[in-house]
């Protein structure tokens, strides 16, 4: 999918490091780099000395966000960090992560990735008890309410009083003074895991953070678990704080956000995108001379759909015919419908040697608006395929996403309210098939109960206004009430 013109974009992605006895500036930086597909508007890392916090929090990619001296000047072994996408309006400082604040309970550094739904009702209240904010972020709402817990309970408490309050999808970085630990929503939304180092642990949104640092994968973090790591980097504390009956992990890490050499939740992506091919395969398999992915996150699903194919005799041949030009990127990211079909054009070239004469068969994650694969099924067809299948290696998207992904709104998305016939001929396709919600709890081995499938049932895992829920589930009362935890 060719994400900077239309597709979903993931909001943020997080890290954390506790080391022995060596500066935790580079290896953040480090992690950040292997992190940066989910997040390029800005970067940070906030560390801690042992005395004081030091922080750095930029716009831009990480290899322009950070030079030689701002990581010097990054003292400690301990520290976060954080990339970050927002949402189109709201690119400004006041925005940018790790959000870092003193307080009277101590120094805090929080980097999140998702999004609360009940923010504005824990914002209010705090600000009526004289909280000011700076940001209109749901982070600042988290570490605020964090503060005022530590007031009173030690460090695990405070966090699971404010766990009890807030609503929606977070995995949590935060440093508390020179202590770093990593929180996972009860529902584990969105990634997190940890990681062993030489000489320290990490956490990180995607286990490709730990690879680059030559670390080992410990275990994904458990929904609704605290992980504690060592201020010495010796090892963790796990607090399960809150337990649920079922989880809702984002199926859409699998298909299109996370990198292919990550591993989520006991699974590693490239595997499952596989494997999502090879059911596509199995549930819309249609007879051609070439199958082709849409690069790049197609790859994966093309290549395990040509093998399904390939296993069951027929001749398809699995090819790369449309090139992306690596050198188009965020500057062609354009707001008008023209500007994004200009860019298409751009941005993926079809090679006629592959295509000419023979019937095509497309593998994309993902259709958003139509645009981008109207444009490709029409710049096949201009090299001379004589038939253009689309498969698509996920559900048709039909409601936005509440829980940190810029996915688009109803009116945007061309599966709100068309159906598959009408996308293919929007399309301008010979055939069109999605794949089944069953399919994809088939590759990622979990029982669709424990998947959040918001944005391709319209019915979401949390409590959101004027949406509908797939399971029992309230938000927290906010109010001035005694926390019923401890
Ligand atoms: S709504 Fe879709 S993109 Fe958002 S968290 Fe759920 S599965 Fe992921």
């Amino acid at each position: 999918m060719t994400r900077e013109l239309s597709g979903p974009r993931e909001k943020c992605g997080v890290v954390g490091v506790s080391l022995d006895d060596r500066a935790a500036a580079r290896p953040l930086y480090y992690a950040l780099y292997a992190l940066q597909h989910r997040g390029q508007e800005s970067a940070g890392i906030v560390t801690h000395d042992g005395f004081q916090q030091h922080d750095h929090v930029e716009m831009g990619l990480v290899g322009d966000a950070f030079t030689e001296a701002d990581l010097d000047g990054l003292a400690g072994g301990v520290g976060i960090g954080h990339v970050r996408y927002p949402t189109a309006g709201s690119v400004d400082t006041s925005c940018a992560q790790p959000f870092s604040v003193s307080f009277k309970s101590g120094s805090l550094g929080l980097s999140h990735n998702g999004n609360l739904v009940n923010a504005g009702e824990i914002r209010d209240e705090l600000a009526g008890h004289g909280h000011a904010f700076t940001s209109d972020g749901d982070t600042e709402v988290i570490a605020h309410d964090l503060a005022r817990n530590l007031l009173e309970a030690d460090l695990v408490r405070a966090v699971k009083r404010t766990m009890g309050r807030i609503h929606g999808s977070y995995s949590l970085t935060i440093m508390h003074d020179d202590t770093v630990l990593g929180v996972r929503d009860p529902e584990g939304n969105r990634p997190l895991c940890i990681g062993e180092l030489e000489d320290g642990y990490i956490l990180a949104s995607e286990s490709a953070a730990i690879d680059v640092l030559d670390g080992e994968l410990v275990r994904d973090v458990r929904p609704g678990e605290l992980v504690v790591l060592d201020d010495d980097g010796q090892g963790f504390e796990s607090y399960q704080l809150v337990e649920s009956e079922r989880s809702a992990h984002c199926f859409f890490e699998h298909v299109y956000f996370a990198r292919p050499d990550s591993r989520i939740d006991g699974n590693l992506v490239y595997d499952v995108r596989r494997e999502l091919g090879r059911q596509l395969w199995e549930e819309s398999g249609v007879d051609s001379d070439v199958v082709m992915p849409v690069p790049d996150s197609g790859r994966a699903f093309a290549s395990g759909y040509a093998e399904a194919a390939q296993d069951e005799g027929a001749s398809v041949e699995f090819a790369e015919g449309l090139m992306k030009n690596r050198y188009v990127g965020r500057t062609f990211i354009m707001p008008t419908q023209d500007a994004r079909e200009r860019a298409v054009r751009l941005k993926l070239n079809p090679i006629r040697d592959v295509v000419e004469g023979k019937t095509v068969t497309v593998i994309d994650d993902s259709i958003v608006r139509g645009t981008t694969s109207r444009q490709l099924v029409e710049l096949l067809r201009d090299v001379g395929a004589e038939a253009v299948h689309f498969r698509v290696g996920a559900p048709a998207i039909v409601a936005p996403c509440y829980m940190g992904i810029d996915m688009a709104t109803r009116e945007e998305l061309i599966a709100a309210d068309a159906t598959t016939e009408e996308i293919r001929a929007e399309i301008g396709a010979d055939s069109l098939s999605y794949l089944s919600v069953g399919a994809v709890a088939t590759a990622l081995e979990e029982a669709e109960a424990d998947l959040c499938l918001g944005c391709v049932t319209g019915e979401y895992p949390y409590d959101i206004d004027g949406e509908t829920t797939d399971r029992d589930v309230e938000r927290p009362v906010v109010g001035d009430a005694a926390p019923a935890d401890d």
